[in-house]
């Protein structure tokens, strides 16, 4: 067997955010070795271009530099040569984000993808990795954080590490730095959490609730062979909130006020939303990191790769991520319907929706879903919340059509034996053909209307089915977002249609939406709004300045565009009924009451 390749990675200069990285390639291609570096990264469907960090690269064999060049905007050639290569590579990072790579006096991280360079057509190659400290004193308390297994390093230490081949290699993220690590077990698998930026929280209460969440998944999906650890790694920041999904581990950022305090016994609506991105990235790792599209086996990194079936990846997910907690006893049913409910109000003020189906969605993710401008939610549907009501909807179909003999669980867990443990990616169609098989249904027309349709789902009467009756009311206020009913003895404002968001201290419209009172009056994204008749129009004061009028009343609206002061007639309607709440019957009958069970249960 040929040698694996050797890949060292060392924080080279923390002051200016540079890794170094070197690969030594046994037997180049004698023609010339090709080396690229990704476009994109597994998980997140947008062009990042990576190769655009390299700040320096160079060739050398047999001790000399040898010619490289650069044959595209991702790729090297190195001239011929028939020894060893080892090509050296300093890359810039200081992109904090999850699916990025950051390096500072504080810590670094890396997805193997920004930083490790592939050797084409040797790509099934043994991969190992070496990855040193900083040098001086810098990072002599840093530990490391990784699902890589260990060649030769110490528990969270320096050392070398190994993959199976090159996609393995860029699917264990590394952090490195002063760490808070938790440890826990589920199913009998070790499961660790690595926290970095924040240590006044509750790391028992952590480890236990994913331990219960966790547990209740492998139950559900059944435990993959090769899953033998598990590791979160966690950034805790001021403001934020993502996920990348891999197979051994998950990288994650949240806001300092989304973990639990000591001593806090309740579930805080920012530590429901924790919960789910954990159980969400959790859930990927059999459904799109083990099961995944056709069009991804294996991944090409070099330009977009379109699937219609992102919808089935990230919807699907994003159902369960939040079932499986209510299932596990982690929230309330009440707080798992509020945060259906905020769903549904979601894509029903998305007129985009009847523009775009999911399965289109999906496919243009990479130039619409993750582009988004001013326009999007009058243009484009999100096969997130969108895919996350069609599993509702599929779930709730298939139990009401079969009597209860049949559900999502199955369907999932046939998906999982076919297309899981094998290489075998799922076809286009995979997902209605193995719900058809399974449930012994034609669904056919289901994925015909919601699916490749736009027609809006049948909510009402498939949560009737389970007692639970779905309330639409318009929104009280523009911080509305569903979820509750209206607050007593307030009138909703009548309608503008259009949102403003405060930038740099002016208040500037950020959406117009299609149809409304605003897009008919000759308002535009991007015009700073000034006055409403002849009142100081902001941000803050909105909700205020239409409460002061009434539906079918005619204000003037006054906007700066371009520096140009003008004025727009606007005839105020009534606001729609675009806010869900969901309330459970309170006395269903024996028949509803066994499916709202099996439902919330999963028994
Ligand atoms: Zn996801």
């Amino acid at each position: 067997m040929s040698k694996p390749h050797q890949y060292c990675i060392t924080p080279k200069d923390l002051s200016a955010h540079l890794f170094e990285v070197t690969l030594t390639v046994a037997k180049p291609d004698p023609s010339g070795q090709v080396f690229s570096i990704a476009a994109w990264v597994p998980g997140s469907y947008v062009i990042r271009d990576l190769a655009r960090h390299v700040v320096s690269i160079r060739a050398d064999a047999d001790g000399q530099e040898i010619g490289l060049s650069k044959i595209d905007k991702s790729s090297w050639q190195a001239d011929a040569c028939d020894v060893a290569i080892t090509l050296t590579a300093e890359i810039y990072a200081y992109d904090l984000n999850v699916r990025g790579a950051h390096l500072d006096r504080t810590h670094g991280f890396f997805d193997g993808a920004c930083v490790f360079p592939a050797v084409v057509g040797q790509e099934n190659q043994v991969c190992e990795l070496e990855i040193r400290p900083p040098g001086g004193t810098a990072g002599s308390e840093w530990r490391i954080a990784t699902s890589m297994p260990v060649v030769a390093a110490g528990q969270y230490g320096f050392g070398t590490f190994a993959a199976k081949d090159y996609a393995e290699l860029i699917d264990h993220p590394v952090e490195m730095g002063n760490i808070l690590i938790g440890e826990f077990e589920a199913g009998g698998i070790p499961h660790v959490i690595a926290v970095r930026g924040h240590a006044h929280f509750d790391m028992a209460r952590i480890c236990h609730d994913l331990s219960t969440l966790c547990t209740y998944q492998l139950k559900l999906m059944g435990a993959p062979k090769n899953l033998d650890r598990y590791v979160f790694l966690l950034y805790v920041q001021q403001d934020a909130y993502g996920g990348l999904e891999h197979r051994w581990s998950s990288s994650l950022s949240c806001s300092r006020r989304d973990l639990p305090r000591r001593g806090e016994p309740y579930v805080s609506e920012n530590y429901r939303k924790f919960l789910g991105l954990c159980s969400h990235e959790y859930f990927h790792l059999w459904h799109v990191k083990r099961i995944r599209p056709a069009k991804f086996t294996p991944y090409d990194l070099r330009s977009e790769v379109h699937t219609g079936l992102l919808w089935v990846f990230e919807g699907i997910t994003s159902y369960y991520d939040h079932l499986v907690l209510v299932r596990a006893g982690l929230i309330t049913t009440s707080s798992y319907l509020a945060h259906i409910a905020r769903a549904i109000t979601s894509l029903t003020r998305t007129r985009g929706r009847f523009r775009q189906t999911i399965e289109a969605s999906s496919f243009d993710a990479w130039t619409h879903f993750y582009r988004q401008d001013a326009n999007s939610s009058n243009a484009i549907v999100s096969y997130y919340t969108k895919g996350s009501l069609v599993a509702l909807a599929l779930d709730l179909t298939l139990r009401k059509e079969s009597k209860g003999k049949c559900t999502l669980d199955d369907v999932m867990r046939e998906v999982w034996s076919q297309y899981g443990e094998s290489s075998e990616g799922m076809p286009e169609r995979g997902l209605e053909t193995i719900a058809r098989e399974v449930s012994g249904l034609e669904l056919a027309d289901f994925f015909e209307r919601f699916v490749r349709g736009t027609i809006d789902l049948p909510l009402h009467g498939l949560l009737r089915e389970v007692g639970v009756d779905l309330r639409m009311r318009p929104a009280s206020n523009s911080a509305d977002k569903g979820g509750k009913p209206a607050a007593k003895d307030k009138t909703p404002p009548p309608w503008l249609g259009a949102a403003l968001a405060e930038r740099a201290g002016k208040s500037m419209f950020r959406v117009v939406h299609s149809g409304s009172p605003a897009e008919k009056g000759g308002i535009a994204p991007g015009d700073l709004a000034v006055a409403l008749d002849d009142l100081q129009l902001n941000a803050a004061n909105l909700d205020e300045r239409l409460k002061e009028h009434h539906v079918g009343d005619t204000v003037t609206v006054s906007v700066f565009r371009d520096e140009h002061l003008m004025k727009f007639r606007v005839k105020l309607a009534a606001p729609p009924e675009d806010t869900c709440y969901l309330e459970l019957e309170s006395d269903p009958d024996a028949g509803t009451e066994t499916m709202r069970s099996a439902w919330l249960t999963g028994n």
